[in-house]
């Protein structure tokens, strides 16, 4: 089977979430959640589909799988999907084993795996060797951040109306956990996802003044993520489990995260290190080494639907990150959205979901 075609979507889907949008790092506020779709297309009439992590305000990604990845794969073979993206692994590297090439190339390996899937008939969680017992995955709702004790209380409601049964903020005051706590119970789990904003000594501080608030993890609480040595300090000082690795970048960064100590929880994400080959591996690593995996998935299209083929193939049980918004309109419909807190693994031959290209041109910018 030869590649015939690779077409690269960069997406801005308008959202809701049910309180005023989030400020945006690079300023601003976020009024749509980007994503770059790809198709990749097959001499023998099978498509595929991946995702690859991205944005519209900063496009490189869409770029890099446009001008520079997709005209390595035009012409060549894609049964053996290992061997290509080793290749491709080795021709990029000088720009990189992190970044938008890598996250270009993770986005090609999930459509192979589609494609794969499809000729084979069978779904990727089935090729992944599960045994099927896992047809629903529980979703937790990752809220966007909300910056005020009352939109954290108003939100909390909406999430446990809607039947979610854990709930992931990204606050940054120790006021707006709590109001979490009061609005939730005692008992319901919250996580806390800070996106790499103290250094180490304010983290030390902050997981002091959160142990009230119960935390079933804190997650990238430092910056730079890549300081694996500061965060297992951070992880000694601290009875709260910590979670990272959704900025790790490759299989080797897993292992040195790992070997530093320095996580309880650790989070590769198939559409930034490498697609289903590469997180697969790294998955497979923390159940070796009896670390607790959740794959980082906060997206609503291929990305989140190949996190559930993963998790349906792994031995240990794990949650599905779901990122707590209404879309304008699903590319992928039903399937991208939960059910009473739950997200269904879906059964056909590859990824086993249909995108609807007609939302996808409503909602393309490039
Ligand atoms: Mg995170």
């Amino acid at each position: 089977m030869k590649i015939t075609n690779v077409e690269a979507y960069l997406i801005a889907m308008p959202f809701e979430h049910g309180a005023p949008k989030p400020s945006q790092r690079s300023g601003g506020v976020r009024t749509t959640l980007d994503s770059v779709y790809v198709r990749v297309d097959t001499d023998a009439g099978l498509s595929g589909w991946g995702e690859c992590f991205g944005f519209a305000c900063c496009p490189v990604t869409h770029f890099a799988l446009k001008k520079v990845v997709a005209p390595m794969l035009l012409g060549r073979e894609c049964d053996d999907i290992s061997s290509l993206m080793l290749e491709l692994h080795r021709r990029v590297q000088s720009s990189g084993r992190n970044g938008p090439l890598i996250f270009a190339l993770s986005g090609v390996d999930i459509a192979l795996w589609d494609i794969a899937g499809k000729a084979c008939g069978l779904p990727i969680h089935r090729m992944l060797g599960s045994s099927d017992l896992r047809k629903r995955i529980p979703a937790y709702a990752s809220l966007m951040r909300l910056d005020t004790a009352e939109n954290v209380r108003k939100v909390c409601r909406d999430v446990i109306a809607r039947g979610y049964t854990q709930i992931k903020l990204h606050e940054r005051t120790v006021e707006t956990v709590l109001a979490a706590r009061e609005a939730v119970g005692p008992d319901y789990p919250i996580m806390l996802d800070t996106n790499c904003t103290w250094d180490l000594q304010t983290s030390i501080k902050m997981a002091r003044l959160l142990q009230p608030c119960d935390l079933t993890w804190l997650e990238e609480p430092l910056f730079p993520p890549d300081d694996y040595k500061a965060l297992a300090s951070l992880r000694a000082s601290t009875q709260i489990p910590i979670a990272a690795g959704e900025n790790l970048g490759n299989l080797l960064d897993v292992e040195r995260i790992l070997d530093a100590g320095a996580v309880d929880v650790i989070q590769p994400d198939p559409i930034k290190m490498g697609g289903i080959t590469e997180c697969w591996k790294a998955l497979q690593m923390a159940e070796e080494r009896g670390v607790q995996a959740e794959p980082h998935s906060p997206w609503h299209g291929p990305g989140l639907v190949a996190a559930l083929h993963l998790i349906a193939a792994m031995k240990t049980d794990c949650l599905a990150e779901f990122y707590y918004a209404d879309l304008a309109k699903s590319p992928i419909g039903a399937a991208g959205i939960p059910r009473d807190g739950f997200l269904s693994v879906p059964d056909g031959p590859g990824l086993g979901i249909r995108v609807n290209e007609d939302v996808l041109a409503e909602f393309r910018v490039a």
